[in-house]
């Protein structure tokens, strides 16, 4: 496919089931890149299927107080989708029947769920989940005085709080997640810290969460931590646990950003050129489920957005059926190349 007629399509691309089509075919103008499920075949390995679920990740809405320029869920003020209290109790049930270890709340901005504290409440209370994951933009904290006490929350909750901060310095973090967001996320951060998150011997973790600004590979994970560390101590006397560097995978706005930018057919050269097959063994589809706002079953959050639902009839949470689900087989297309590239990567940052 010409890179113009490409660029033409861009309008057209608006939903997900263009974007899939696109990213079910390997073809371009100057030559074709292997399907994923081709390569996974030439490294000798088989189709993903599903490890005993450790993971329930729950997409609490598409609202969120940023629009930033390579959000894969197209979130924004002006989301009106939410999760309903039947398919948070939907969840809850699940956790109770299966060795759930982690609950991973996602958005748009989890918090902003008006029972978003309801049902953080109900997982410490109701279940054996270890680990409650919020996934914060950081600056929802200081977005309005209600939510100015959310440390105090997380830290009550024991909540794993894993908040993206694309860079250490203004002007690049800016640029992709808006004006005003670094300083806004600096703030945050010093609230956390001020209840203890981040720093040793509290038990409160504090993540954050790099991805390139543009269209090429996350650098050395390891090495981008040190990086972090370093700046935001030295500069902001701020402390937090782990780096986790996560790379822009082909869909929603980075897609359209990849296409308006001609980058596309490069990107996803890239991608193919760097598949790892040990980071393609240990993909977090194998052991975690992604919950949509109204409750439909994906093998991961990408999969979510590109509205690929689990392979199975029984997709939605009120149907959970462990044996059926186990038994399937993952969704696969060419965006999954940005799983497998390089050291990969995860919601959990490099995995091999
Ligand atoms: S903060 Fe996160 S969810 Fe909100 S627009 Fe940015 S990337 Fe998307
Ligand atoms: S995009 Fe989703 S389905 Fe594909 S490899 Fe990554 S986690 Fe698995």
């Amino acid at each position: 496919m010409a890179k113009k007629s490409l660029k033409a399509r861009k309008s057209e691309l608006s939903d997900t089931k263009r974007q899939l089509e696109l990213l079910s075919t390997g073809v371009f103008e100057t030559g074709t890149l292997p399907l994923f499920k081709e390569k996974l075949k030439q490294h000798q390995l088989s189709a993903l299927q599903p490890h005993p679920l450790e993971v329930l990740q729950i997409n609490m809405g598409y609202m969120c107080n940023q629009v930033c320029a390579h959000c894969h869920v197209d979130a924004g003020p002006d989301r009106k989708e939410y999760i309903t209290k039947i398919t948070m109790n939907a969840c809850i049930k699940v956790m109770q029947s299966q060795a759930i270890q982690t609950v991973d709340l996602t958005g748009g901005a989890p918090e902003m769920h008006p029972d978003f504290r309801w049902f953080v409440e109900q997982i410490r209370s109701q279940t054996q989940v270890k680990e409650i994951i919020v996934r914060s933009n950081l600056t929802i904290i200081l977005a309005n005085k209600k939510y100015h006490d959310l440390p105090l929350f997380f830290a009550k909750h024991q909540v794993h709080v894993v908040s993206s901060l694309p860079f250490y310095k203004r002007n690049k973090t800016d640029r992709q997640r808006g004006s005003g967001v670094f300083d806004s996320s600096i703030k945050a951060l010093e609230m956390l810290n001020t209840v203890g998150y981040g720093k040793p011997g509290t038990g409160l973790l504090l993540d954050l969460v790099y991805n390139p600004s543009g269209a090429f590979l996350p650098g050395d994970q390891a090495a981008l931590e040190q990086d972090y560390k370093n700046a935001l101590n030295t500069d902001f006397g701020l402390v937090f646990n782990q780096l986790f560097a996560l790379t822009n995978l082909p869909i929603s706005r980075f897609l359209d950003y990849l296409i308006a930018s001609e980058n596309y057919e490069e990107y996803m050269t890239n991608l193919v050129n760097a598949f790892n097959p040990t980071a393609a063994k240990n993909v977090m589809c194998t052991t975690t489920l992604s919950v949509s706002w109204d409750g439909y079953l994906y093998d991961c959050d990408f999969n979510q957005m590109l509205g690929l639902k689990v392979a199975s009839k029984r997709n939605h949470i009120s149907e959970f059926d462990a044996q059926v689900l186990q038994n399937r087989e993952i969704q696969v297309s060419q965006h999954c190349y940005g799983c497998t590239a390089g050291s990969g990567s995860s919601c959990q940052g490099a995995i091999a």
